[in-house]
């Protein structure tokens, strides 16, 4: 174990009973007598800026137009949140049949193809679009690249609808892969003009070796100025990078299907420290925490504060005795809602001009 310099010295959260006491929080049980000590939070973790404004959108969408409100797959991939707005009235689909004529439709924040943009528009919804702006960029990217003759090999997650949505902005010349080995099956019809693209929550470790054997395959390969892995999911793995060697233990908080959360965990695992992904806290089990004194914490870019409240108690009631939050970036970036979903102070529909918004800081 390191030394602790990176963590602040403040507790940010009271600290739980004495080991063995009952659980004065409502915890029926009587506390194990396990050695955790600490709890060491990670920052940043949890909710990104597209996160923030695609589950926003949904509830001003509700808020202005009423129940039901349609999305396109899970605005988030995140189990509470898509249960928390179901019960606010968000009816989640997948085919666009599913959706009655004149309904308002949200598209997630993974973003979907043109195929779907053009067929949703062409069915007459009211359409707002929640693609997170970052994965919006590498959309543009293809589309600009592609008109000046660019084939494209994609680093992502077969499946994942934000690989599909971006595979998706063209008909062909986009090549998918997965791994280093996938390289060397692909076929462009010519090398010439190619670029790599990537999905926006990969690992940052894995997309640099997958993209150094692009390049040794096609050396003339263009790839982005700056790589398609968002801030966000950089910021968390770089968080995880220094939290992972100071504990016992890591916990991410994020649902299975989440991408940025998945790679958090693996990460951790890869440095050499037992990680474990949960849901929510009542997934964590008590044998994972026999003999660990020092507990790290993060969560997913799509996972609420309250579940990792929810996970800081039960750790707490555990034995935990203190929480302590990194040292780490503070991430301040705030993305425009789309024209028509802003609203005053009174509740009425505000048209907001770009210069307006916040922008990308
Ligand atoms: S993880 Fe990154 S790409 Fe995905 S919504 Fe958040 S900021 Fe956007």
């Amino acid at each position: 174990m390191t030394d602790n310099k990176d963590i602040a010295k403040e507790d940010q959260f009271s600290a739980g009973p004495p080991p063995g006491k009952l659980d004065p929080s409502g915890g029926s049980a009587v506390r194990e007598a396990t050695s955790v000590g600490v709890i060491l939070l990670a920052e940043p973790r949890g909710f990104c800026a597209g996160v923030d404004r695609a589950i926003e959108i949904v509830e001003r969408a509700l808020s202005k137009f009423g129940a039901p409100i349609y999305v396109r797959h899970e605005i988030v991939h995140n189990t509470y949140v898509v249960n928390d707005l179901k019960q606010k009235g968000a009816i989640f689909i997948e085919e666009l049949d599913d959706v009655p004529p004149g309904a308002t439709l949200v598209f997630s924040a993974h973003g979907v193809s043109r195929a779907i943009q053009l067929e949703a528009q062409r069915r007459g919804f009211q359409i707002f679009d929640a693609t997170c702006p970052l994965v919006t960029k590498v959309h543009v990217e293809v589309a600009k690249l592609h008109k000046e003759g660019f084939e494209f090999i994609m680093i992502g997650h077969k499946g994942h609808p934000e690989v599909e949505g971006t595979m998706g902005q063209l008909d062909s010349g986009i090549h998918l892969v997965e791994d280093v080995a996938d390289v060397a099956r692909i076929s462009p019809l010519q090398t010439e003009r190619l670029a790599v693209v990537t999905q926006t929550t990969l690992s940052v470790d894995d997309a640099a070796e997958i993209t150094a054997a692009v390049k040794a395959r096609f050396p003339q390969v263009r790839s982005p100025k700056l790589q398609d892995i968002c801030y966000a999911t950089q910021n968390r793995q770089d968080a995880v990078k220094v939290l992972s060697p100071q504990v016992d233990i890591l916990i991410v908080v994020g649902s299975p299907t989440s991408s940025n959360s998945n790679r958090l965990r693996e990460l951790a695992a890869k440095l050499g420290t037992e990680a474990y992904m949960v849901d929510d806290a009542s997934e964590l089990q008590e044998s994972w925490f026999a003999g660990k004194s020092r507990v790290g914490l993060t969560a997913g870019a799509s996972a609420p504060e309250i579940l990792v409240k929810q996970v800081i108690d039960r750790i707490k009631a555990l034995g935990a005795v203190s929480v302590r939050k990194m040292a780490g970036i503070e991430e301040t970036i705030k993305f425009p809602l789309p024209k028509g979903l802003k609203l005053d102070a009174q509740g009425q529909t505000l048209e907001v001009s770009d210069s307006q918004l916040h922008q990308l800081s």
